[in-house]
């Protein structure tokens, strides 16, 4: 990750350990994943067991890591990091 914006030099490196709640937001990301999940497979998925469960879920949170963990820090900035959205200049 940067240490600051290359196009509009915001800096991202607020302070040591900022982001670290960044994994509060990703927690909730994850969660809400295993929701929707579990609840697609319950009702489209015939016959489904434990192991149905286990593995869709593994598999999406492991291709979809990079983009939750940028998109926590991103949320995280927005919410924490006094960012805010100015458009295109
Ligand atoms: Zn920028």
């Amino acid at each position: 990750m940067n240490k600051r914006c290359p196009h509009c030099d915001v800096n991202f490196e607020k302070e040591p350990r900022f982001f670290d709640g960044a994994m509060y937001i990703s927690y909730a990301m994850s969660v809400g994943l295993f929701l929707v999940s579990a609840f697609i497979i319950y009702h489209t998925v015939e016959g489904a067991t434990e192991n149905t469960y286990l593995i869709a879920i593994i598999t999406e949170v492991v291709l979809l890591f990079p983009v939750m963990f940028r998109y926590s820090r991103i949320f995280y900035l927005y919410a924490f990091g006094g960012l805010k959205y100015k458009g295109e200049e």
